[in-house]
């Protein structure tokens, strides 16, 4: 593996959010019965003309945007020809030589923290084919037009992708961006956001790319790996075992982890690109263009660097909330209800996440909403409670025992001891049964004076104020 560089481009389509289709009225909604959502348009009826939606031009303008892309003002449709039953026209409208979005790219961060930008090739705007259905019938096909015509836009990058780790960083980075754009929704089951991988191999050191093969359709990053990984090693083998890679178009099988050829290059088809007569040139104008540019959100990278200078977080912890929208928008609530940031961040990270990843929702549907989260930080430092017992809050609250942190704290009786007469108390009852402890600490062994500590926290049931413990006990021992 060592002797060889991986050499990988991606093309991705995303649908984008407008209501209605790219060139027709028809609705995009998921999920409807079979050709309920095919308009004479979708169902290529003869004479039916396509109408441009702007909804889908202003997200193509906005993305362009936002990946510092030149913006062709004047882009071009074209009829890409082949034949599907998935498609009645017999084409499928897209752009070829023109595309609207030119250029650009974004910089990705890997777990180890450093970073790298992939420029991207281009962004076309295109629309997407129907459906054939083979479940429901026996020794026949159906078909369902109610995908045909839904807005894409394929994004493609240049091939400056040197391992499955970046491609994926690449995918995961562009799947965010896009949601925090709201032009897509990235659902990725309901094949909202679908990656081509294109993948070569090459000797180390040389400078010539392989010959790649395409992975068509992964909606998943797991799967995504998974290919990479085995279409990686696979080249590997058949170029050491002295057979050539074929240009091919492969599918990737979940249930076997493989790759397999569809299609090669020899019968791989000419589309017989030309310009739609249909439609005109899409000309983006420049009020159009000041009026989105104004609109624009602010990005994650943006977002990234605000969040470290105004709250003080430290880069990694700032990046981690920035990058998805939700997550951002969940911490800043939070912050604005009145914590500390910096308590608010660990939590988010911590607490937060992992019972999110463990129960497997999104930030979205935590049963802990970010005021919520905010007023059990709150208590955490106006010194109500504890860490150790906001873990309890934090339980109570996700398992819908209480409404409020306030509440939780009432009826479980969590208040934290802060009455340095109850805690000296405590403290003597535990250093009457600590001779053992107490020796040992005097003869230096500072250990002892935690396990002490320890015993007076679990006398109080956790509810001692930890600083006050430490302060009594060792004042106790001097
Ligand atoms: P096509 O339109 O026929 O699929 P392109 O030349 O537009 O071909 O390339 C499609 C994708 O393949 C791009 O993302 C590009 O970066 C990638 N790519 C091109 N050559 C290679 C290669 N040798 N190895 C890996 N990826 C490649
Ligand atoms: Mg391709």
């Amino acid at each position: 593996m060592a002797q060889w560089e991986i050499v990988i481009g991606l093309e991705t389509h995303t649908q984008l959010t407008t209501a209605s289709k790219i060139f027709s009225g028809s609705s995009t909604a998921f999920g409807a019965a079979p050709n309920t959502q095919a308009s004479v348009v979708d169902l290529a009826m003869p004479g039916a003309l396509p109408v441009m939606n702007i909804g889908a031009v202003e997200r193509a303008v906005k993305f362009g945007l936002a990946i510092g892309a030149k913006i062709n003002q004047r882009s071009i449709f074209a009829r890409k020809n082949y034949f599907y039953p998935d498609l009645p026209k017999g084409y499928q409208i897209s752009q070829f030589e023109t595309p609207i979005v030119q250029g650009g790219g974004l910089t990705i961060t890997l777990d180890d923290g450093t970073t790298k930008f992939i420029e991207l090739t281009r962004a076309h705007l295109e629309e997407d084919a129907g459906k054939s259905v083979h479940e429901q019938f026996d020794s026949e096909s159906g078909v369902d037009l109610n995908r045909a015509g839904t807005p894409l836009l394929e994004i493609v990058t240049e091939p400056v992708m040197r391992s499955g780790k970046e491609a994926i960083a690449y995918a995961k980075t562009l799947h965010n961006l896009v949601r925090y754009l709201d032009i897509c929704d990235g659902n990725m089951q309901e094949g909202s956001f679908r990656c081509d991988v294109n993948v070569s191999v090459r000797p180390m050191g040389q400078k010539e790319f392989g010959t790649r093969r395409e992975i068509k359709n992964l909606n998943s990053f797991k799967f995504m790996q998974q290919a990479i990984d085995y279409e990686v090693r696979w080249q590997i083998e058949q170029i050491e075992d002295g057979k050539k890679i074929v240009q091919a178009t492969v599918l990737f099988n979940p249930d076997t982890g493989e790759t397999r050829a569809m299609r090669s290059k020899e019968d791989a088809m000419d589309y017989r690109y030309f310009p739609d007569p249909d439609l005109p040139p899409l000309v983006v104008s420049d009020e159009m263009l000041a009026r989105i540019k104004a609109g624009m959100p602010e990005l994650p990278e943006a977002k990234c660097s605000r969040f470290s200078s105004q709250y003080g977080l430290s880069h990694y912890d700032a990046l981690l909330l920035s990058q998805d929208g939700a997550t951002a928008s969940y911490f800043e609530t939070a912050v604005n209800s009145g914590a500390d940031a910096k308590l608010v961040a660990n939590w988010i990270l911590g607490e937060v996440s992992a019972t999110l990843n463990r129960e497997d929702k999104t930030i979205e549907q935590s049963p802990v909403n970010a005021v919520r989260l905010s007023n059990l930080v709150a208590r955490i430092s106006d010194g109500t409670i504890s860490h150790k017992i906001a873990k309890t809050v934090f339980e109570a609250l996700w398992s819908g025992e209480a409404a409020s942190v306030d509440a939780v704290i009432e009826s479980k009786g969590l208040k934290q001891i802060s009455d340095s007469g109850a805690i000296e108390k405590i403290v003597d009852e535990v250093l009457e049964k600590s001779a053992a402890q107490i020796a040992d600490y005097k003869a230096g062994k500072e250990k002892a004076l935690m396990s002490i500590v320890g015993m007076v926290m679990k006398a109080s049931q956790g509810k001692a104020n930890p600083a006050q413990v430490n302060d009594i006990v060792r004042r106790k021992l001097a």
